[in-house]
């Protein structure tokens, strides 16, 4: 008898790559899905019941920016009639009364709003932009006043790494449960546009120390999450919960991934939802099995003592800064590759060259 895996509990759906907006660290790849091949309504009611079937419990629509789909209250509303507990990823200049109103009614949990700076003139030149910040802020009126759950998320980067502070204030002002301030994660985009925004060790610790001290003040009232860049870390990140555990990611054109960067990695062929269904990929594609658990892993993460709490860290960027997939994280201060980390922290000492703003034809220069 075959063992399958725990099922996955969350499941994030990038609708679409369409966005309004341009940041330089997004999350999505260099090469972005255009619209004609996105997956139809239909294809995603189907996913969403194939996720609900396997054991998914929560869903997070996502992007881009996902109201660029305009069926988005629809998938919505067939998510919450399946007992999915739903969050909406956004950039919230597509909300207003009259789309949050259609959203609410459809059953939506929770809305998770990115700003990219405290202020107006930052977050617009971060986002490329005109106007952004303003419509952020009256999203997220309108999403407090809705009764819906609220949280504020800041991507932080040498450019607003000294607002941090404000950052915190604005999620007290909101009232927010919960604020989420994560430093760039250098995949994709954010690799690309790594010189221009990795802070200096200095300007990190300041920031940690700000989040801590606001931790304290705000126990009870206000969650801070709170993201490191692994560039200053001596352990990784327990990237995903590990690798084809907990998460599983589906890319507009229907690709299946264990996290949202996994399309960085070119050795795998990703399997499809179009030909495979979620639970055979889910329990038996070979992408999925390659690093789940603990069988893949080389020395020193085999016999180390918290090989089943961090799992080697994250798979992509030991791909993206040695060319393996299957190395130990350089983030880990054990890991062979460590180096590479300090190195590449010299960066931040030096002046930022211009951003490569995340858009289809953009000037894609030469990965680091
Ligand atoms: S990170 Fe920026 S560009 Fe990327 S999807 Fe989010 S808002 Fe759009
Ligand atoms: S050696 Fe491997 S398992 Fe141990 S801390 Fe480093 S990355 Fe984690």
């Amino acid at each position: 008898m075959v063992n399958l895996p725990d099922p996955p509990m969350s499941l994030l759906l990038e609708l679409t790559h369409r966005c309004p907006l341009q940041c330089p660290y997004c999350s999505n790849p260099l090469k972005l899905e255009r619209a004609g091949a996105e997956l139809s309504t239909d294809e995603w009611v189907s996913v969403l019941d194939q996720a609900a079937a396997l054991g998914v419990l929560q869903v997070h629509f996502s992007g881009g920016e996902p109201m660029a789909r305009p069926d988005l209250p629809d998938l919505v509303r067939h998510a919450a009639s399946l007992g999915l507990y739903s969050n909406l990823i956004t950039s919230a200049v597509l909300l207003n009364p009259r789309t949050l109103a259609a959203l609410a009614d459809a059953g939506l949990d929770h809305v998770q709003i990115s700003f990219q700076d405290a202020d107006a003139e930052g977050a617009d030149r971060i986002g490329n932009y005109a106007g952004g910040h303003a419509k952020k802020l009256a999203a997220a009126e309108l999403v407090r006043d809705a009764g819906l759950a609220l949280t504020l998320n800041f991507v932080v980067h040498r450019h607003n790494i000294a607002r941090v502070p404000q950052m915190i204030a604005m999620g007290e002002a909101f009232g927010a449960g919960r604020i989420e301030i994560a430093n760039v994660q250098y995949y994709g985009w954010g690799l690309l546009n790594r010189a221009a925004l990795l802070p200096t060790r200095a300007e990190l610790d300041a920031c940690t120390a700000a989040v801590f001290a606001a931790r304290e003040r705000l126990r009870g009232t206000m969650v801070i999450d709170y993201v490191v860049p692994d560039y200053y870390a001596a352990e990784p990140k327990g990237c995903m919960g590990g690798w084809a555990r907990r998460f599983v990611n589906i890319s507009p054109a229907g690709r299946v991934l264990p996290c949202h960067a996994a399309e960085t990695l070119p050795a795998f062929a990703w399997p499809s939802i179009r030909e495979e269904t979620l639970a055979d990929i889910w329990n038996h594609s070979e992408p999925f099995a390659r690093y789940r658990g603990t069988h893949w892993m080389p020395e020193p993460c085999k016999s180390c003592d918290r090989r089943e709490i961090d799992w080697g860290g994250c798979r992509c960027q030991a791909f993206a800064l040695t060319g393996d997939a299957g190395r130990t994280d350089p983030a880990c201060e054990l890991a062979p590759d460590h180096a590479i980390m300090a190195e590449a922290a010299q960066e931040a000492e030096a002046p930022p060259p211009a951003f490569v703003y995340r858009r289809v034809g953009a000037n894609l220069g030469v990965m680091a």
